[in-house]
């Protein structure tokens, strides 16, 4: 398998070269040269499949630069009960008649991120040794990516992570969990400021490319190929769970801010798993939703950007977008080119909605769209745990409201869960007037040590403790 750029850039790389890069040369994403098809005879033979074997058979149809034995030991150190809490990895429960919830929120810092970096972790770990390189990431948090991050990369050889956060803005609990961390290789740096100021630094910092070369600076956000492609194994493990025989069809809604999870649906139902709608809910930064209602794909001023208590979709702009845009337009690299370099670039929007290739979004590809509000957010959970005795965090409850209003009569809707209720514990106690329970290992974690600098919001400083910590 190789890799092409979304821009059009003539090279095509292997899966081990994308793996430690962000975007292509010419700003593009990665995406697969082909989507390999797997028939009703495989779906049947994976339905028996523990889930790091199924990860296993799913990844080794992507990756043909890592021998096979080595990528199964990969999948099968990531995906253990010890780690994900349970023996199914993603255990399915059914909310209502064929409502269902699909648990991806077990794993180390619970958000579904996990899934996708604690394998990156592993496959950067067994890279870097391959080649005997190091790598520094240097990335902005405001909560769930950082600590995951964190989580998967802790103790890791070859890899040290510098993680910047706006200094007294995250919640306590998402604080106590990346700050508590011992790991010599993991470093929290609190600047004095807000997330952007974070994310304005990261950039200054990549953007000095001598630095870049000279520190071997890298970064682990939601564009990296692999991420997405660990991402696609949920969607199978989903499927097997809420179907007992084949041949029928599933939906899935998805909480979306990045666009990467959702996406990763995409690919799985491109590949031929019978998945019958997509639902991206969005929460009140509805630039999805409006684009799939409308055609018309605008990202948002700063000004336009929504504190919300769904905080993990507070986006601007979706920055995995581009990889379905590619495959609506039949992968008209020049098309591409122009919407995303030209049209964003000179005028921040593009309007694809009199476009024939747009009503396709929803006939050939299953998009369907919603958005929802704090009202919204804090009646579902309030509902959900008064007629189901189930607690759900507010991403979880903008994409069962999704769910709802996208429901096909004789079709398994399956909600992922992204996070579990304890990380977003103040909207919990404004549904239902009291905190949700925190899993035993979590408890008391706020008055653990804490570790972590706290830096001005300034490119040199930031620079110059990366130096001083890189030997
Ligand atoms: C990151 C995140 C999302 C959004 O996922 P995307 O891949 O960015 O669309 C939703 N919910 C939670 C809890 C998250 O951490």
């Amino acid at each position: 398998m190789r890799y092409l750029s979304t821009r059009g850039h003539p090279e095509r790389r292997r899966f081990c070269e994308i793996l430690l890069e962000g975007l292509a040369p010419d700003g593009g994403l990665y995406m697969p040269e082909s989507y390999p098809q797997v028939d009703a005879a495989t779906l049947e033979r994976w339905r028996a499949l523990p889930y790091a074997e199924l990860a296993f058979e799913i990844l080794s149809l992507y990756i043909d630069d890592i021998p096979a034995d080595d990528l199964r030991a990969l999948c099968a150190k990531t995906y253990t009960p010890e780690v994900f809490g349970s023996e199914e990895i993603v255990p399915l429960r059914e909310l209502e008649d064929g409502v269902y919830l699909e648990a991806l929120s077990n794993g180390p810092t619970l958000a579904f991120k996990d899934m996708a970096m604690q394998l990156l972790g592993n496959l950067f770990e067994y890279e870097l040794g391959r080649r005997g390189e190091e790598l520094n990431i240097l990335g902005a948090t405001s909560g769930d990516t950082g600590s995951a991050a964190e989580y998967a990369m802790r103790g890791k050889k070859g890899v040290r992570v510098f993680m910047t956060s706006p200094d007294g803005r995250m919640s306590p609990f998402q604080q106590a969990q990346m700050f508590s961390l011992q790991d010599a290789n993991i470093h929290n740096i609190a600047v004095a400021g807000v997330f952007d100021d974070c994310q304005d630094i990261v950039k200054a910092v990549s953007n000095d490319l001598a630095f870049k070369r000279k520190y071997k600076i890298g970064t682990v956000n939601s564009i990296n190929w692999a991420r997405l492609l660990a991402q696609v194994v949920y969607y199978f493990a989903g499927y097997f769970q809420a179907t007992a025989g084949s041949n029928r069809q599933v939906s899935f809604a998805v909480p979306s801010g990045n666009f990467g999870n959702v996406c990763a649906g995409h690919v799985a139902r491109q590949m031929g798993l019978p998945i019958h709608t997509l639902v991206v809910a969005t929460n009140e930064n509805d630039v999805l939703d409006e684009f799939f209602r409308t055609g018309v794909y605008r990202v948002r001023g700063a000004a336009d950007t929504h504190e919300t208590s769904s905080p993990s979709m507070d986006i601007s702009k979706a920055s995995n977008f581009e990889r379905f845009v590619f495959d609506l337009l039949g992968r008209d690299t020049d098309r591409v080119r122009t919407l995303f370099q030209d049209e964003l670039g000179r005028a921040g929007r593009f309007d694809l909605g009199t476009d024939p290739a747009f009503a396709q979004a929803a006939t050939r590809f299953g998009f369907r769209s919603s958005r929802s509000t704090h009202e919204d957010r804090i009646a579902t959970i309030r509902d959900t745990d008064k007629r189901f005795a189930t607690l759900i965090d507010t991403h979880t409850a903008d994409g069962l409201k999704a769910a709802r209003e996208h429901l096909t009569p004789g079709v398994p809707m399956v909600v992922l869960e992204t996070a579990l209720p304890i990380k977003f514990a103040a909207s919990i106690v404004e549904a239902l007037g009291h905190e949700p329970d925190r899993p035993e290992r979590f408890v008391g974690i706020e008055d653990l040590p804490k570790r972590v600098t706290r830096l001005p919001s300034d490119v040199e400083a930031v620079k110059r403790y990366i130096s001083e910590h890189c030997d």
